[in-house]
């Protein structure tokens, strides 16, 4: 079996959809995982914000114009009058749902309810124009067997059980389709696997059905070596472990949701990026063995803030960084970069939800001194064959920047560098040079 996941961009146009639906026609038996058409999660998300502030006008304004989107989506994805028309009937029956929420109380349960509209519609309508087009498939309904327990963590057992379950009720069937992202919670609400999740769907059902192969299928041919929105001459990548993906992916890296890599590298399946504008090229393979050895990509990540606590405390103290970590435990608030010196800790976070509070726990073990607008420059590669040279190869090509904290020997995998984000752009492309355009 295989899991093929189509992200918003692939899904974005009836045309993209018809794309689609002939790189899916082939006889291997496979999963379909679908991502709302773009753009629709943000409409929702903006309807949920106006219903949240109780202006009904402005999200009925919105609803109206996501309707009519749709609506022109149906009229060219389809040929004939009576798909055409179970096409407008679908899409009135989700908009009419939609509508319901503006008359009533708007909660967290109101809001992912409204969430999931997204990647129903995407699927409903890839699925009758297979049927259009008399492409045997079968729409299984995420909501079905994707759960979420109550830490919001995958429910991977119930997930396996529930999917063969469903899967066997269509054992002729060789295609299926279902929604990315979309899932129950413990109490049997909806919930989703939150933004971008439709990945977690792809890698979490591979490896419920012990997928041959999960692919991702975007709009880029797989990991580049750099970001290519800010440096010339990236190069996609061909292979890549697991590992490094995690670290691209959690460091930056946007074609893949850092948390889809897990249980693909627990079931050892291999993970494909694809490009659907390109479906020619061999995109990166992502496994547990890579062949290339050395520094292999560059990816960077903004909105980072420095914490640095310094104490006289530290000194020949044992203790003082369970304190410390304990209160960004209290505040659920993760860690990126760590920095240690006898008498002081540096420390990143990405989420400053809680950062006063942070800042005033911080307060009693010592001073406290924050910087923000930050970026984590991440080097990712296998560095054990590589484990002479590679540090100063690094650090001779940064010598112009100035560089806030360093982190190196966490892994095998990773060396970080803390930059203003100012220097964000030149420290990219020098590195790119220096490290992939040497000879
Ligand atoms: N539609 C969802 C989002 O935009 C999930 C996804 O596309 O992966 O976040």
């Amino acid at each position: 079996m295989l899991v093929l996941k189509f992200g918003g961009t692939s899904v974005g146009s009836a045309a993209r959809m018809k794309e689609v639906a002939k790189l899916i026609n082939t006889p291997e038996r496979k999963i379909v995982v679908l991502s709302a058409m773009t753009g629709t999660t943000n409409s929702l998300v903006e309807i949920a914000a106006y219903l949240y502030k109780k202006n009904i006008e402005a999200a009925i304004e919105k609803i109206k114009l996501l309707e009519k989107n749709y609506q022109l989506v149906v009229e060219e994805l389809f040929e004939t009058k009576t798909f055409r028309e179970k096409g407008l009937e679908l899409i009135s029956s989700h908009f009419n749902y939609i509508k319901a929420f503006t008359q009533d109380m708007f909660t967290l349960f109101e809001e992912k309810a409204i969430l999931a509209q997204g990647e129903m519609l995407s699927t409903a309508l890839f699925y009758f124009y297979l049927e259009e087009n008399h492409i045997q498939s079968t729409l299984i309904p995420a909501l079905n067997f994707m759960r979420i327990d109550e830490d919001g963590e995958p429910n991977t057992s119930f997930i396996k059980e529930q999917l063969q379950h469903e899967l066997a009720l269509h054992n002729a069937s060789n295609l299926f389709i279902t929604q990315g992202f979309i899932c129950r919670n413990t109490f049997g609400e909806i919930d989703n696997l939150k933004r971008g999740g439709s990945d977690y769907s792809a890698s979490l059902i591979g490896a419920a059905v012990e997928a041959t192969e999960i692919q991702i299928w975007t709009d880029i041919d797989g990991f580049h070596n750099n970001d290519p929105r800010i440096v010339e001459n990236t190069k996609p990548l061909a292979g890549l472990s697991f590992d490094e993906a995690a670290e691209l992916a959690y460091f930056g890296a946007k074609i893949l949701h850092p948390s889809s890599v897990l249980p693909a590298k627990l079931a050892n399946i291999p993970v494909r990026l694809k490009n659907t504008m390109n479906p020619g090229a061999t995109g990166t393979i992502i496994c547990n063995e890579t062949k290339n050895k050395g520094i292999k990509a560059i990816a960077a990540k903004d909105n980072i803030t420095a914490i640095k606590i310094k104490s006289g405390r530290m000194l020949l103290a044992h203790g003082f960084l369970r304190k410390v970590f304990e209160i960004f435990e209290t505040y659920k608030t993760s860690i990126d970069m760590i920095t240690t010196s006898e008498v002081a800790v540096s420390v990143t976070i990405d989420d400053t939800k809680f950062l006063n509070e942070i800042i005033l726990d911080l307060k009693k073990f010592g001073t406290v001194e924050v910087d923000t607008a930050l970026s984590i420059i991440c080097i990712v590669g296998d560095f054990i064959a590589e484990s002479k040279g590679y540090a100063l190869k690094i650090f001779s090509a940064l010598e112009n920047i100035p560089i806030r904290m360093i982190s190196y020997g966490g892994s095998f995998h990773n060396v970080s560098v803390l930059v203003t984000t100012s220097d964000k752009k030149e420290a990219l492309e020098t590195l790119h040079k220096t490290l992939f355009e040497h000879d």
